[in-house]
């Protein structure tokens, strides 16, 4: 039986940036500090920080007045950051410099008075973030058929921005059709928030797929970009499997299989990976072969939040 890993795969720079502004903060302040949300979507990685004095919690009024608060790399609303302010917490942001930046974006387009489409995953954390950063009401599409069916009150002077963790191919198609039904919406590439590290593990994943019998992907079942992955997997007719660690793999995914693809989303570490290469090694008698794919190395790095830096 023959592994062949995704290449890149697993941990991106802004997840590692966040999990690093944990432990430096558990480092400088001492426990607890407070998370707001978890600070990526991985269980393994929220435990380990739990474990070393991490609180997490849903919403800022959970956590004493003064605390040493972080926000996750997903980023928040202007309303969780005053909320924050109000109750004096201490905090620490550690949204990814890519959600930020869409941030921006979205905040000149509100000056600039367009109306705001923003494409993503209803109910999602970036998606409350993004939507929460601009004053007026952001409309949200989530599908083809959405941006079939959406309704705006200015079509001469609308634009649009992303989730940064969605499916390239998905995204292109419906901002095709919203260029179509809105020839004045602001241009721009489909995919241009789409970040670096969502692009790369999903081209991956495409050369992956046609040398490979079996896709598996560890990540979280509410990681967007690990879902991505499995979609893609499947779109491309492989059996395609979501799963959070070692313990999920299921003897009966490998039979009669030669090669499988094995591939890691953005927040998901690369522990996981070695151990799901254990589990089928004892599942194949220790007959596997395992290889890296030829993709890209990546070699991106953001730097820490000031207050840990040092
Ligand atoms: S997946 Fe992309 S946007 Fe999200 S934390 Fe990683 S680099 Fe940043």
């Amino acid at each position: 039986m023959n592994i062949i890993l995704a290449k890149p795969r697993g941990f991106c720079a802004g997840v590692t940036r966040a999990i690093e502004t944990v432990e430096k903060a558990l480092a400088k302040f001492g426990a607890p500090v407070y998370v707001r949300h978890e600070i990526v979507h991985n269980k393994f990685v929220v435990e380990s920080l739990r474990k070393k004095g991490a609180i997490f919690v849903n919403e800022v009024d959970e956590i004493p007045q003064g605390a040493i608060t972080i926000f996750s790399a997903h980023g928040v609303s202007n309303r969780v950051e005053e909320d924050a302010i109000l109750r004096g917490l201490d905090v620490i942001d550690a949204t990814c410099p890519l959600v930020s930046k869409v941030h921006r974006e979205a905040k000149k387009y509100e000056e600039e008075d367009y109306e705001i489409i923003l494409i993503g995953h209803r109910g999602h954390p970036e998606v409350e973030g993004t939507s929460g950063r601009v004053k007026k009401e952001v409309i949200l599409v989530t599908s083809e058929d959405d941006a079939r069916n959406v309704i705006i009150k200015n079509p001469d002077k609308i634009s649009y921005v992303t989730q940064t963790t969605l499916s390239v191919d998905d995204t292109r198609k419906i901002v095709e059709i919203l260029e179509q039904r809105f020839p004045k919406m602001q241009q721009g590439l489909a995919t241009k928030d789409i970040c670096y590290a969502t692009q790369n593990r999903q081209d991956a994943v495409r050369f992956l797929a046609k040398i490979v019998d079996i896709l598996l992907v560890i990540g979280a079942k509410n990681s967007s970009n690990s879902n991505r992955l499995r979609d893609l997997g499947e779109e491309s007719g492989l059996p395609s499997y979501l799963i959070n660690g070692a313990q999920d793999v299921n003897i009966k995914w490998l039979e009669n299989v030669k090669n499988i693809g094995l591939t890691a989303g953005a927040s998901a570490p690369e522990i996981l990976v070695q151990e799901v290469i254990e589990k089928i090694g004892e599942i194949a008698g220790n007959e596997i072969q395992v290889s890296d794919m030829n993709g890209i190395s990546e070699n991106v790095f953001f730097a820490l939040p000031r207050r840990v830096r040092k």
